[in-house]
């Protein structure tokens, strides 16, 4: 749960005696390492998606973000890309399961550890999409995603972490990328 799991060419995973405080209730969750079977599927509105293939408990592990690592100016433009750092993105050909997630601005997954693994925010049910929250990870100026998550908590437009109101970022700080959560001062 260090800063050091974030550096290039190694994704460290801090384990399952992590605990954090979760977002919603403040109850503490203890993040569990599990494999969930996880299927893609196709959704109405935003293409392919990545869908639970069993149920997954409130803390297990959905999956680790994986790809090749890039500074913003050398990012291929054609990549399915994640900013996990100031000046560092993972990013993949599309062949990843981890590209095909995708945002809800009610997500059922986080960061919950600070590291690009996502864990289940809640009990998740077979069948039901996988989603996180892009502004938990991406906080490139300018950046901006039209959403169609429908959710009420929806933010009709994601921004970048710069971008979110204090109140936005105090409330997804516990599921955001460790590089966000220490960024807390130097922001507005
Ligand atoms: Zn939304």
């Amino acid at each position: 749960m260090s800063e050091h799991c974030i550096r290039p060419g190694e994704l460290c995973y801090a384990g399952p005696m992590a605990r954090i405080e979760y977002i919603d209730d403040n109850r503490t969750m203890t993040p569990h390492v599990s494999k969930p079977r996880l299927e893609i599927r196709e959704t109405p509105q935003k293409g392919r998606g990545l869908f639970a293939g069993q149920r997954i408990r409130r803390g297990h592990l959905i999956i680790e973000m994986h790809g090749n690592r890039y500074s913003s100016a050398d990012l291929p433009p054609e990549l399915f890309a994640t900013q996990i750092g100031p000046d560092l993105w993972l990013a993949s050909d599309g062949s990843s399961l981890d590209d095909l997630i995708n945002h809800s601005c009610e997500p059922n997954a986080g960061f919950v550890t600070g590291e690009a693994i996502l864990f289940a925010l809640r009990d998740i049910e077979p069948g039901e999409e996988i989603t996180w929250d892009y502004s938990t990870s991406i906080d490139e100026p300018g950046w901006r995603l039209k959403c169609l998550c429908r959710s009420s908590r929806c933010r009709q437009v994601v921004l970048p972490w710069r971008e979110l109101s204090a109140e936005e970022r105090n409330r997804l700080r516990p599921i955001a990328l460790h590089y966000l959560r220490q960024a807390r001062s130097k922001s507005r």
